[in-house]
């Protein structure tokens, strides 16, 4: 019959992707819904590789600018913002067409459209309905908005709108230090932006280690980037150039202060994205925050699965993939591992900050006893040599067992170095 696969999976995100190829090399008749006209969802459209591409381009123009001269190379750099941005285009063009190629190769249908559950076992698509046995969702997260900041992806934007600005802004406020806001606040600084942070904890990448924060902090105060810690946005005013940022103190006395910007990067996190899909009709169960519950990456209906962003656990393209990989082999009756534990996060700019595990905060409120051994990168020949000198690794090992519980870098290549500890 038409429309009728064993998987169906709704979402052509990290996730939905990997999940649908690997169903597909395990014999399944798969298809993958996307509503987007790319495949790859966030990650490959406006998230990792986009990012990632800028924070490069970007470092370079900034190395060229500040470093090149003192190792000998004489250049005058000169940015042609547009020749960069698209650079970056085509690594996300290449990137969602190789998806397309998987998917031909691999047999499975890519459905362009939104999904909604009209049962466990169907799915309405404009118009059409689509059946499976299995279905998995994979609907990944959007944006998180705050009310007093209005995003307009002009003068008010998100990451979004943060990879394609076609001009460099004098002055840029990021609203947010977690992960996301300190990459793109990162690479329009590179680009010639002052910028300013405003963040309401009182520390910098919220779940990191608390030394790692300090270092972090210290190193990016050094590039110049402006920090306003402790201190939540009231509202925002549009003026005609302009806009108007009103602060006050996330706690304590009202300490109110106004700061002006030509963009404002709203950067606060992001939120699963499992609205008008229909879960709440056919009784999916779902926590306070809208994610959705899952047991071994089983729902609360058998034959449904979530994976990715739009369930619990860090909010990384890896995860997602590792998670859509295992739904695959579940669907399938094999015994598939998945260490939650083990799944690395790197923040990707200069220097780079790496964990993996548990930070020394959450062992001590866990009652474990560790012990901790930290090296300065400004001791290792090689950091001296390549004149990467800021920063530190910092490992934690069970005090009796020598386990390692947890591993923080801070440092050139940092992103690659934490592998080698998550194989530990
Ligand atoms: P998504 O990638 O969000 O994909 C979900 C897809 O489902 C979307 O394409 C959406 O259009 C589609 N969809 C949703 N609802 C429907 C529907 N009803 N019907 C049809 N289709 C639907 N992670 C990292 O690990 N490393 C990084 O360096 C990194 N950098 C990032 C930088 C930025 C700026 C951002 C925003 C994110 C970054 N992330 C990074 C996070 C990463 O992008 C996500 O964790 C990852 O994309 C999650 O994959 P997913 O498959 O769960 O969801």
């Amino acid at each position: 019959m038409q429309n009728q696969y064993d998987i169906l999976i709704i979402g052509g995100g990290p996730g939905g992707y990997n999940c649908a190829i690997r169903a597909a090399q395990l014999g399944f008749n798969v298809g993958c819904i996307e509503k987007r006209d790319t495949l790859g969802g966030t990650c490959l459209n406006v998230g990792c590789i986009p990012s990632k591409a800028l924070l490069h381009s970007s470092h370079l123009y900034e190395a060229a600018i500040n470093d090149f001269a003192s190792i000998g190379i004489q250049v005058e750099p000169k940015l042609d913002l547009a020749v960069m941005l698209a650079d970056k285009d085509k690594s996300v063009h290449t990137l969602t067409q190789g998806i397309v190629h998987l998917f031909k190769k691999n047999k499975i249908d890519h459905i362009l459209g939104t999904a909604k559950f009209l049962d466990a076992n169907t799915l309405e698509i404009e118009g059409k309905t689509y059946q499976a046995k299995n279905i998995v969702i994979a609907t990944g997260s959007n944006v998180a908005t705050l009310p007093g900041a209005p995003i307009d992806e002009k003068r008010i934007i998100s990451s979004t709108g943060a990879l394609s600005l076609q001009e460099v802004p004098k002055k840029m406020l990021v609203i947010g230090a977690g992960v996301i806001g300190l990459e793109l606040g990162s690479v329009w600084k590179r680009l010639g932006a002052e910028v300013t942070v405003i963040e309401y904890l009182d520390h910098v990448l919220p779940g990191m280690d608390t030394e790692i924060q300090k270092q972090a902090l210290r190193t990016f105060k050094k590039q110049k980037i402006k920090f306003e810690l402790g201190r939540k946005l009231v509202k925002t005013e549009l003026t005609k150039t302009k806009v108007s940022v009103h602060t006050q103190a996330a706690k304590g006395e009202n300490t109110p202060k106004t700061f002006e910007a030509d963009i404002v990067l709203v950067c606060i996190g992001r939120v699963a994205n499992t609205q008008n899909i229909g879960l709440e009709k056919i009784g999916i169960a779902m926590d306070e925050r809208g994610r959705v519950i899952t047991e071994n990456l089983r729902t609360n209906i058998a034959n449904i699965w979530a994976i990715g962003d739009c369930c619990t656990g860090p909010m990384l393209a890896h995860k997602a993939e590792e998670e859509g990989v295992c739904v695959a082999e579940l669907i399938a009756g094999q015994h598939p591992h998945l260490d939650h534990n083990l799944i690395p996060s790197v923040v990707y700019t200069h220097p780079e900050i790496a964990m993996i595990g548990k930070t020394s905060a959450q062992l001590d409120a866990e009652g474990i006893t560790y012990k901790t051994g930290m090296f300065p990168f400004m001791a290792n020949a090689r950091a001296r040599t390549g004149h990467v000198l800021d920063g530190m690794v910092k490992i934690l090992a069970h005090a009796k067992t020598d386990e390692v519980l947890g591993a923080h870098i801070i440092g050139d290549s940092a992103g690659e170095m934490i592998s080698e500890i998550t194989l530990a």
